[in-house]
């Protein structure tokens, strides 16, 4: 019984290479602080042991004699969680899908595809486009993201504003519960169904705590044939979150929306006025052409002035530099956080403007730009990204004044990024009925805490 047990008992079971010697590159998750924190040398989590299983049932064993043993699992996919979701505990054993990333099967006819988990959303993405199909789900981090990842952290990319987030592309799941069983949500895949609540949902944002996700159904496109790629620029950032207000309500949702403040625009467009950028897509060349005559008329009545298309395409060539980013960053002697809200239209213009004066108002103020881009028929999503000078003691007082403010606003506190260590605080002290429920699942699904990512549902 205990750790030393446990793992002979893996290893004479599974094979010594169940276990991964990469201590280093498992120790933390993209999460800037904790970046910071380790170029500060202030950062020390490491895994307890890494265990990389081949199958659902390798999994389930793994799961079974953890509890047996008293020992607690912390499921990782592609490690790119920015809120701390995926970092390791130095008293759990992080478990990596990364060996899991076959194709199962695919039905043109359904356009479903059925993946392991642990496949990274580019490979499949790549996969799916040999054969002329799309998940168009293209979060910044499509190279970086596992399926489970992404289903596990309630995850939405650049498309989401046409084709939804990841809750509306998952079919079905299969997940390994805390005592060890593989279970599907439902039997069969079935585009809807009412035989009960839908079960799937309860681990679809659940970031590892009640189940580890192993296969997933994913709804799929084929790729569309005709695209219009446009940019306008509006006369201020809220006259451009209402013109895609009207977009959204008067049914000329685009494939991607985004808006970025003066701020964001001048930084990446050189342009002084908020940048809109929009895609539509479409199989037919005329229903395209309508769409679009009317999404331009609706825009610019709106006072937004067509800009052409440099500037999409601008965005769409660098839109996966990160790391570039974050070196401009660096030498400018800062450091960053990104943080993502949402709220509906009557609110969102107070929403950006109280924490725009909430973070000004701090004795040293940080840089704070915005953008929207994922957009709904009630509301969207803020993006903040806030330059800082290097200090954590600065970053939880920019990070308290901001959920502060967004939460009195009527804000949700995160939109796309999950909870993680960054966010659990925030969720536990949530006045609304979630957190109450959500206690009550981990208690029982998992008594024996066998699953304990460090965000949500830990103490
Ligand atoms: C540069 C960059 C850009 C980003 N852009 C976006 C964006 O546009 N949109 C967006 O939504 N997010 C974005 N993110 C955040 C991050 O990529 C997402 O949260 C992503 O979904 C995490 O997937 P992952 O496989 O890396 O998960 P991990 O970081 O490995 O894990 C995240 C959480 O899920 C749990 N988990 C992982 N796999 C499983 C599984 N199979 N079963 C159960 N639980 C599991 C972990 O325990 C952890 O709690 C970005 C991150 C970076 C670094």
């Amino acid at each position: 019984m205990g750790f030393e047990d446990f793992i002979r008992e893996i290893k004479s079971s599974l094979g010594e290479d169940i276990l991964l010697g990469e201590v280093e590159k498992y120790s933390r998750d993209m999460w800037p602080l904790a970046i910071l924190l380790e170029k500060l040398g202030a950062w020390r989590a490491r895994p307890a042991a890494i265990l990389a299983p081949r199958s659902v049932e390798e999994i389930s064993l793994i799961v079974r004699k953890a509890g047996e043993h008293g020992v607690c699992l912390v499921p990782h996919g592609g490690g790119s969680s920015v809120t701390g979701a995926s970092a390791p505990r130095d008293d759990c054993v992080l478990l990596t899908l990364s060996r899991m990333k076959r194709v199962l099967d695919f039905n043109p006819e359904d356009l479903v595809v059925t993946v392991e988990a642990g496949i990274l959303l580019s490979e499949l993405e790549e996969w799916l486009n040999h054969r002329g199909y799309t998940l168009r789900h293209v979060p910044q981090s499509f190279h970086l993201a596992s399926v489970g990842g992404c289903i596990a952290t309630l995850c939405s990319g650049q498309y989401s504003t046409g084709y939804g987030g990841i809750e509306d592309i998952v079919v079905n799941l299969e997940v390994v519960l805390p005592w060890g069983e593989a279970v599907w949500a439902r039997s069969i895949n079935t585009p809807r169904s009412s035989m009960g609540p839908d079960i799937k949902q309860i681990f679809i944002g659940s970031e590892g705590a009640f189940g580890i996700i192993t296969k997933a159904a994913l709804r799929v496109l084929p790729i569309p044939r005709h695209r219009v790629e446009a940019s306008f620029q509006t006369p201020d950032f809220e006259k451009g979150l209402l013109a895609v207000r009207e977009l959204m309500v008067t049914g000329l949702t685009p494939a991607l929306a985004r808006l970025s403040d003066e701020t964001e625009s001048l930084l990446r467009f050189g342009r002084e006025k908020p940048v809109l950028l929009l895609l539509y897509e479409s199989n037919y060349e005329d229903v395209l052409e309508t769409i679009w005559r009317r999404a331009r008329e609706v825009v610019e009545k709106k006072g937004g002035e067509y800009v052409g298309e440099e500037p999409y395409r601008k965005w769409i060539s660098s839109r996966f530099n990160y790391e570039e980013d974050i070196k401009l960053i660096e030498s400018m002697g800062l450091w960053f956080e990104t943080l993502d809200i949402a709220a509906t239209w009557s609110k969102l213009p107070q929403v950006d403007r109280k924490i725009k004066k909430a973070l000004e108002s701090l004795e040293e103020k940080p840089v704070v730009m915005a953008h929207a881009s994922h957009f709904y028929i009630t509301g969207a999503s803020l993006y903040y990204t806030v330059l800082y000078r290097k200090d954590p003691e600065l970053y939880w007082n920019i990070v308290e004044t901001f959920m502060k403010t967004a939460e009195e606003v009527g804000a949700t506190l995160s939109h796309h990024h999950g909870v993680g260590i960054l966010k659990r605080k925030w969720i536990q002290r949530d006045p609304g009925a979630s957190a109450t429920i959500l206690e009550k699942i981990k208690k029982t699904l998992d008594p024996k805490n066998v699953l304990s990512p460090p965000g949500l549902s830990s103490p």
